[in-house]
């Protein structure tokens, strides 16, 4: 693959990088997307699993639901498209990830400190006193889960439909795309809000705005670039021609 002249010459002078990923990324570790042709959601109604009126009103069967999706998680494994993004942490001195996804695949490719702005599936916290809790391996029926300080219901650490998301993540995404310089936009379908945003936050404040999607999306015409590819090929060719760069 070629790489257009104006990436390389950024990216060997070791800019501050961010890089924003979506479901795409895991895509070829075989999470499925929202969006894609198997998409889970066409399955299920959204706002009849990922709410908090979904839970309040039938929280067995959102448990049920979480917990098939933990077990494909915890079953799978990073993808070259989560290793590169981990050696870009090495590559430039600063360097942020920002991810939509709550299966917590770039952590366990390498990268010290993701932000999650959508939480994380494998995490579960407390409806009543928040107390986190580490992932539950049901062995037989899926059962509600209750806190051990509260007794309240424990509930996977994902952002719902309807809530907010979590505030140090915001910040520190936030903190990330004022400084950034070049700015990759990963996988996304760049239609969710406010993480659709970002990017174009980033090209407003200065940075250029690389897309790397299989399809084009809403922010194609807006970015700078937009590579058509899979993540987990484009990343892998990149990051080896950015390496022979920077050795030249
Ligand atoms: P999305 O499903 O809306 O879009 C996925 C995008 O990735 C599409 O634009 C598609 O063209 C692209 N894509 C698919 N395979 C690709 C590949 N191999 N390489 C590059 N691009 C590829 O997902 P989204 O934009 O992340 O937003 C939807 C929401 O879905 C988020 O809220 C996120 O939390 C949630 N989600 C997370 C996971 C996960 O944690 N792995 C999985 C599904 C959905
Ligand atoms: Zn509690």
């Amino acid at each position: 693959m070629k790489f257009s002249e104006k990436l390389i010459s950024l990216l060997k002078n070791d800019p501050v990088v961010s890089v924003l990923t979506g479901a795409g990324v895991s895509a070829e570790s075989g999470v499925e997307t929202f969006r894609g042709e198997n998409g889970l959601w066409r399955k299920f109604k959204p706002e009849e699993l990922a709410s908090v009126d979904a839970f309040l009103s039938n929280p067995e069967l959102v448990w049920e639901w979480y917990n098939l999706r933990q077990n494909i998680v915890r079953d799978i494994e990073p993808n070259p498209g989560h290793y590169s993004i981990a050696e870009m942490e090495n590559i430039f001195t600063s360097f942020y990830i920002i991810t939509q996804n709550v299966d917590g695949l770039h952590k366990r490719a390498g990268n010290t400190r993701p932000i999650e702005l959508h939480g994380n599936i494998m995490r579960n916290i407390c409806t009543g006193c928040c107390k986190l809790f580490d992932e539950i391996e049901f062995t037989g029926e899926v059962q509600i889960p209750y806190c051990d300080s509260c007794s309240s219901m424990l509930r996977p650490d994902v952002v719902w439909f309807g809530e907010m998301l979590p505030e140090e993540a915001l910040k520190d995404a936030e903190n990330a795309i004022m400084n950034t310089e070049v700015f990759f936009s990963i996988g996304t379908s760049a239609v969710v809000q406010p993480a659709a945003s970002m990017p174009v936050w980033a090209k407003n404040n200065g940075a250029y705005l690389v897309e790397i999607n299989i399809e084009e999306t809403p922010l194609t015409f807006y970015a700078d670039e937009s590579i058509r590819g899979r993540s987990g090929e484009v990343l892998p060719e990149l990051i080896e021609e950015i390496k022979k760069e920077i050795h030249e």
